[in-house]
């Protein structure tokens, strides 16, 4: 067969993972030509990833430390909430298990049951590397043997967002994609089949193609524009809609998580890099104006701001179906849930992902496509619950914007997971997707959703012994934490940051 001709519309960070993949993981299969305009730019903030994000570098070869000292990456092995159950409140949803496996039931059930029983236990974020090690501010690479607790961590990254892309795009040219810079004006549809055509720039050029892969942001060129996919608004739930950003001097230690701060019309991030730390206030513009939260956003920056306020404005939700005649949406195009669990990039990773497993070998197939849909469908409700469980959980009153989320009307999906979970500390457990059990607990228990019973086969164990082996576990967690070398000091060593980057 005959190289198919992959259109790849848009250079932003899932353009140029996009055009990577195709060309490193499909050679000879399709022949990828990106086209991106400089005018327009590209969204430019999107700074912490999730761990999956290690597993898509892998697969393109990339040298970890290289792309670290080029990105200018910290290590993040969770993310840290304040204020966000009640002012005051912290807790840590981090990369890995609470406690060992192993066990008749999940650790947090045996945990649950001493707690249920009036015993002193410590608090079950001593039971997580990850938590102990985000808390000490310390770091090592986890071993491969996830039975034991030196690897019983994940990691991501937290990296500067405009530098990703153009380290995709020395991968992606090397392995043969054309790029062209130019901005699109139209687009040629086939009036019998409805399927894209070819593309026009301003400059008269055409480019033809046999697969588009919509890749323009927020704009959504193809998939939103020229094919009318309409669009699901998820904004009664999710009402944030705008961000304020604005990067500042790193002060004090390069922690190894990103921060998620409740603010009194949202949140606001805090991403330690190398070179700087970034920051924004994710908002809602029906209860604050620009002017309040740009104010609120320089009175909360610990360092000296290094760039004024920028507004971005958004909406939450995505298009009914992402692969629609011969387009499929990836990244903004095809949907925004906001950054509050650094979902967006694992987004593209996974539709990438199903993209490659789903390549069309000759004529697109409906079943194919359905799929597709499907996976991507699965991926965006269940994110979008999880999302909404950090602004409903909450017992914070006398602010119009929490109080509206603590008691505004949650999807029944979700709604079905918080009465499994306060019954007996039971999870939903997924076998496709993201955010596993350890995630939920993390934020149920950190956000006072507190079960009413447990999972009876933890009475099995008599209480002393449980007692006794987890004052051990979580003395030998903090140990080994105290034994890892600090933060900073670790990136100095494995990937100082490349000047000229
Ligand atoms: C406030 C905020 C914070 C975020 N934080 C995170 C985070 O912490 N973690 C995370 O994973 N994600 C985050 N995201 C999401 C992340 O930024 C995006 O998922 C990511 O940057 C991908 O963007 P994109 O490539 O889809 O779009 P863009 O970066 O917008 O790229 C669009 C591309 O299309 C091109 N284009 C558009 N129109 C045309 C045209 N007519 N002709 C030619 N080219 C065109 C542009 O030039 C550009 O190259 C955040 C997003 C926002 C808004």
């Amino acid at each position: 067969m005959a190289a198919r001709r992959v259109v790849i519309v848009g250079g932003g960070t899932a353009g140029w993972m996009t055009a990577a993949a195709l060309t490193k993981l499909l050679p000879g299969r399709c022949a990828v030509h990106l086209i991106e305009s400089d005018a327009i730019g590209i969204v430019g903030v999107g700074e912490a990833t999730l761990p999956h994000i290690r597993a898509f570098n892998e697969k393109l070869g990339i040298a970890e430390a290289d792309f670290m000292a080029a990105t200018r990456a910290t290590f993040k092995l969770g993310i840290e909430f304040r204020d966000w159950g009640r002012i005051g409140d912290t807790y840590i949803h981090p990369f890995g298990t609470f406690g060992p496996g192993g066990g008749e039931v999940d650790f947090h059930q045996y945990w649950l049951r001493l707690k249920q029983q009036g015993m002193a236990v410590p608090d079950l974020d001593r039971f997580s590397m990850a938590c102990t090690m985000a808390r000490m501010n310390r770091f090592a690479l986890p071993t491969s043997d996830p039975n034991q607790l030196r690897g019983s961590f994940g990691y991501a990254y937290q990296f500067d967002a405009t530098l990703f892309g153009p380290y995709l795009r020395r991968i992606a040219e090397q392995m043969g994609a054309k790029r062209t810079e130019g901005r699109i004006v139209a687009v040629d549809r086939d009036g019998g089949s409805g399927n894209i055509e070819a593309v026009r720039l301003e400059s008269g050029e055409r480019i033809e193609g046999d697969l588009f892969v919509d890749c323009s942001g927020f704009v959504s060129l193809l998939l939103g524009k020229a094919l009318a996919e309409p669009f699901q608004d998820w904004s009664k739930w999710l009402p944030a809609d705008r961000a304020v950003a604005m990067p500042c001097r790193t002060e004090g230690a390069v922690s190894p998580f990103t921060g998620a701060i409740a603010m009194p019309a949202g949140w606001r991030w805090r991403i330690p890099l190398q070179h700087r730390t970034g920051n924004g206030y994710i908002y809602a513009s029906a209860f604050t104006t620009d002017d309040d939260a740009a104010q609120a956003l320089t009175e909360a920056v610990e360092g000296e701001p290094i760039a004024s306020p920028r507004v971005l404005r958004f909406l939450a939700g995505r298009r009914a179906r992402s692969w629609v005649h011969n387009c499929v949406g990836v990244g903004l195009a095809s949907g925004f849930l906001e950054p509050l669990e650094s979902t967006s990039i694992y987004l593209i990773q996974a539709a990438i992902t199903a993209l490659l497993e789903l390549f069309p070998d000759g004529e697109i197939s409906p079943i194919d496509r359905d799929e597709f849909n499907r996976l991507i469908d699965l991926e965006y409700d269940r994110i979008r619950d999880f999302l909404i469980l950090h602004y409903h959980a909450t017992e914070r009153a006398g602010t119009p914007f929490w109080d509206y989320v603590r008691t505004m009307q949650i999807p029944d999906s979700l709604a079905e997971k918080l009465e499994l979970f306060r019954r007996r500390g039971r999870v939903v457990k997924y076998r496709e997707g993201v955010f596993l059990d350890a995630s939920w607990i993390a934020v149920y228990l950190g956000q006072r959703v507190i079960p009413d019973g447990h999972d009876m086969r933890a009475d099995a164990p008599a209480a002393e012994s449980l007692i006794a082996g987890m004052r051990k576990l979580s003395t030998d967690i903090e140990g080994i934490a105290a034994g890892m070398e600090d933060h900073a000091a670790y990136l100095r060593r494995y990937c100082p940051m490349k000047e000229d980057a």
